[in-house]
């Protein structure tokens, strides 16, 4: 199975789909830089999309890491030198984080039998983002100009998307997933539908998520709705007014993480 394929969203604006773990990476040019929206999950993964961007352009990188999870930006390795973006409490996340990651996802493939993927990430040590996006940083591509952003608290506390006004693009990262239930393991759930208010306001033609297929704004507030469904659940189980197991009952996502006190 190929590693991954272009999908184009407008003039100059790609997403880029992958078959491990139906990743979406993102790629949008300018007349003088190229910016890259994550980096995939291991550095032979990083090296394989870096050759998919250089075949699609000769402009020198940007990169911007949507959140610290591995299959994010454990791939930066192969764009350097050039500028990394990120949320400042993703670099110290990615800090923290990298190495328990790491393992864990090892094992995850090994238990697999993706060997390759497996020992590809255990020799990964992912570099750290240099330039922090605090709120939000207008990058000037050369006759476009795209600003990175973070939205509020959501998948994790530190997301950071991507708005391509002249596009009507939003690169989401995994505030949205597509074919998958969003992802509540490190999230902020409380804050979650106020973030994606956000992006919606941006009112986005077309919305890349972290994993699946592109979407639409219709597709997002369903999720938005969703989340806020479970939101209401955790704040009623941290109140002390609902049980957690009747929560779980009812809530659209089961299986999904509660808080044991109230937050
Ligand atoms: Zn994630």
């Amino acid at each position: 199975m190929p590693d991954g394929r272009w999908v184009e969203i407008g003039d100059g604006v790609l997403a880029r789909r992958h078959a491990e773990l139906d990743l979406t990476t993102g790629l949008v040019l300018g007349a003088d830089r190229a910016l890259v929206v994550d980096t995939r999950g291991d550095a032979r993964q990083g090296a394989e999309l870096a050759a998919a961007v250089r075949a699609v352009t000769p402009l020198p990188p940007v990169v911007v890491v949507t959140h610290a999870h591995f299959d994010h930006c454990f791939g930066t390795a192969a764009f350097l030198p050039c500028p990394v973006f990120a949320h400042p409490r993703c670099r110290s996340t990615l800090a923290a984080t990298a190495g328990g990651q790491r393992s864990e996802w090892t094992t995850y493939y090994r238990d697999r039998g993706d060997a390759i993927t497996a020992e590809a990430l255990a020799a990964t040590d992912p570099p750290l983002p240099d330039r922090p996006v605090d709120p939000a940083v207008e990058l000037d591509l050369g006759g476009r100009t795209v600003t990175l952003l973070h939205p509020g608290r959501g998948h994790t506390d530190h997301d950071v998307a991507v708005h391509v006004p002249d596009a009507a693009a939003v690169f989401a990262g995994d505030l949205v997933e597509q074919g998958a239930p969003p992802d509540l393991g490190d999230a902020v759930v409380a804050d979650w539908p106020a973030t994606l208010d956000v992006l919606l306001a941006l009112q986005p033609a077309v919305v890349i998520p972290g994993h699946g297929d592109p979407v639409d704004t219709a597709f997002v507030e369903a999720q938005r709705a969703t989340l806020a469904e479970v939101a209401a659940l955790h704040a009623a189980v941290g109140a002390g007014r609902l049980d957690a197991r009747a929560a779980e009952r009812r809530s659209p996502l089961p299986g999904m993480p509660w808080p044991q006190r109230p937050c």
